[in-house]
Order: C-alpha cells, then structure tokens, then sequence
C-alpha cells in the first residue's frame, strides 16, 4: 500500500492545514488533537511520509526513529504528565482503527485512563 500524501496530517506538515503545536525539530511535529479524549492528548508524527507503525519501522532511519521518541519525552516532560504518568498508542490498520494514514503516537494523560481496552 502507497502512501497517501492527501491525507489530513500531510496537510498539517505542508502547512496547508492548521494545528496547534506543541513541539518540532528536523524529524517530528507534535499538536494538539482536534478532539482531545483527555486532557492531554497530543499527537506526534514523523516528517517522512510513513503510513503506519508497519512502514515506519521497516523503512525509517535510525535518526528518525530516535527523534519521535526521544520527541515524547520532551513533550511530556514539558506538557507536566510525566510524573503523573501517561499512555502512548499508534493505531495500525483495520483492527487498530486507524483512521488517518500517517503514522502518529497518541499521547494521552491528564486524568485517570482506566482500562487500556473498551470492550468492542
Ligand atoms: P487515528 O484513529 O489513530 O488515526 O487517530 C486520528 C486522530 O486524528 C483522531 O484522534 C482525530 O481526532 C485526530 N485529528 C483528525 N483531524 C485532525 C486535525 N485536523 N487536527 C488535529 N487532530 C486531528
């Protein structure tokens, strides 16, 4: 499967789309979700044009791969959840519902999360 370089987020990366950022460097932006599911909800995306966790893993460089995580490091830290704790999803695919086609880390804190699965 191609990447799909309409899609929403590749949008927000031209600058075509607005956000509001939380954090960038060479290799990632970071923004708020539009629809936060708590009250902090940030997602974190490569630059590179991944599909999904699928992709990014097989195909992206090792700098890449290092600087999304080292980005949620520095977000939660700056955003206050760190001690607080935290949870970070990447949904993949059909099963994992994935509805946008670049890959991106949720990062969701803030209050109590609770089970990590609702019953489907
Ligand atoms: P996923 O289901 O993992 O692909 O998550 C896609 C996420 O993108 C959802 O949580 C949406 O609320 C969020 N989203 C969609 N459009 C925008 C946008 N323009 N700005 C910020 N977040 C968005």
């Amino acid at each position: 499967m191609s990447y799909d370089s309409n899609n929403i987020f590749a949008k927000i990366l031209r600058k075509e789309i607005p956000c509001k950022p939380v954090y960038e460097d060479e290799h990632v932006l970071a923004f708020h979700d539009i629809h936060p599911q708590a009250p902090t909800h940030i997602l974190v995306l490569p630059k590179g044009a991944y599909r999904d966790m699928n992709d990014f893993s097989a195909n992206a460089s090792p700098a890449e791969i290092a600087a999304l995580f080292r980005a949620v490091g520095k977000i939660v830290k700056e955003l206050g959840v760190e001690e607080s704790g935290y949870r970070v999803i990447s949904n993949c695919g059909a099963n994992g519902g994935q509805e946008v086609p670049h890959l991106h880390l949720h990062i969701l804190g803030g209050r109590r999360l609770g089970r990590m699965l609702q019953p489907a």
